[in-house]
């Protein structure tokens, strides 16, 4: 019988790591039946793939495709790379599950990984009917789809900084084994972000014994990607450990000068861990620089209560002392990228509010914009001015690191980035 399409003469690499094969692939109804030479006439198309590499499809560990493809189904940012598959919902920020009393709250908690979001409706609460709107709407990739744990405390427990008590815990347990029954692959935790920054180990260890149930996956942006870069790694080893469950590290990184070269020390953790029997891996985006919301250059108190409480704090002089004071501080414990990367290796990717800051680092805005004003208070005049509703660029990785990290057999390469 006659193939619908032979791919001819092209580098055949089969995605196992094998050295590639220079041959033919003819595929019939959607599957491949034959791997070897082909004649000309035997497939109604074919197409000369010579000096090219055939592949399977690729996949992206580690993304925030989750409402880039209701508003762009084909998702073509990543279909014209060639990434057929995205595991999304990361970093703690998962579309669903979704409570109609915080429903205010977890818009504002998904905005800055949600671009587009005034196209979407925002009616599905629970993850199947998010997956089903996705299906209705159509989309060209594959999803395997992460429940975020910021999501999931928020519906429970809103921005409130508290631990969670035993109803709060079982709650969000339940709302967490629907999820997984939804089928979604396993839970996501974005440690540096509020709620989840609030949230203790003891918390995360309980939650986490529901993966084990059926071996779902525990993906985690590290509590501190800093100066507590191997304390951070510990806890989440010791989560995969408890529960025997697969532990994937977040683009896994060292953030800040003082802490480059690090990354050899967790590679070495991440080989002894497995070395003992738990299944710890990572993945890793190619760039020296990370990107994430303005709001999280300010110390953790600054963000309890939500976005609206951060924004009171930011227009009261007292607050304004207190954060200014926490920032400049040494030797602290939360992710500090000020005194990490420096105010002149941060600039602002995009902020709808103004524009013409686009571009630029820190110090050039307040420079340009506050003029007068001592650095930190232009800083905190502008993220009022805008709202927090900005995007930053931080240059604070070492390029050797990167290329450590993506050699490493334990790792695999992710993009952390949305559809557009
Ligand atoms: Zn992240």
């Amino acid at each position: 019988m006659k193939m619908d399409l032979a791919i001819r003469n092209g580098f055949i690499f089969d995605g196992a790591g094998n050295p590639a094969v220079k041959t033919d692939i003819g595929i019939r109804d959607g599957y491949i039946v034959r791997i070897g030479r082909i004649g000309e006439t035997e497939a109604e198309r074919t197409i000369d793939a010579k000096g090219l590499a055939v592949c399977p499809g690729f996949i992206d560990m580690h993304n925030h495709v989750d409402n880039g493809v209701l508003a762009f189904p084909s998702v073509e940012s990543y279909i014209m790379q060639g990434v057929t598959t995205s595991v999304t919902g990361n970093c703690g920020a998962s579309m669903a599950p979704l409570d109609d009393e915080s429903m205010e709250l977890s818009r504002r908690y998904l905005a800055p990984f949600v671009p587009s979001s005034e196209r979407i409706d925002w009616k599905w609460r629970t993850n199947a009917e998010y997956m089903k709107t996705i299906e209705a709407n159509g989309t060209a990739q594959n999803l395997a789809f992460l429940v975020g744990q910021g999501t999931l405390r928020i519906a429970v427990k809103g921005f409130s900084p508290s631990a969670a008590d035993d109803c709060e815990m079982s709650r969000m347990k339940s709302l967490l084994r629907n999820a997984l029954d939804d089928g979604c692959f396993g839970l996501s935790s974005g440690l540096i972000y509020p709620p989840g920054s609030f949230t203790e180990e003891r918390e995360l260890l309980e939650l986490a014994g529901e993966l084990a149930r059926c071996g779902a996956l525990y993906a985690t942006h590290l509590r501190n990607e800093g100066n507590f870069l191997a304390e951070s790694v510990a806890e989440a080893i010791e989560i995969g450990r408890r529960w025997n469950i697969p532990v994937q590290l977040s683009h896994h990184k060292a953030v800040g000068r003082p802490n480059w070269g690090k990354i050899h020390h967790t590679l070495r953790m991440m080989e002894e861990a497995r070395r003992e029997g738990v299944d710890v891996c990572c993945d890793a985006y190619p760039y020296t620089a990370a990107s994430t919301t303005v709001t999280s250059l300010l110390p953790p108190f600054a963000l309890e209560g939500g976005v609206e409480a951060t924004l009171q704090r930011l227009r009261n002089s007292n607050e304004r002392f207190r954060m200014a004071e926490e920032i400049r501080s040494k030797g602290c414990e939360w992710e500090n990228w000020i005194s990490g990367a420096g105010m002149e290796n941060i600039y602002i990717g995009d902020c709808a509010r103004r524009p013409e800051v686009e571009g630029k680092h820190l110090q050039e805005i307040v420079a340009a914009y506050y003029s007068g004003r001592e650095m930190l208070e232009g800083l905190f005049d502008f993220l009022a001015e805008v709202e927090c509703l900005a995007k930053m660029i931080v240059f604070a990785i070492d390029e050797n690191d990167v290329k450590a990290v993506l050699a490493h057999p334990l790792s695999c390469v992710a993009s952390d980035s949305w559809a557009s």
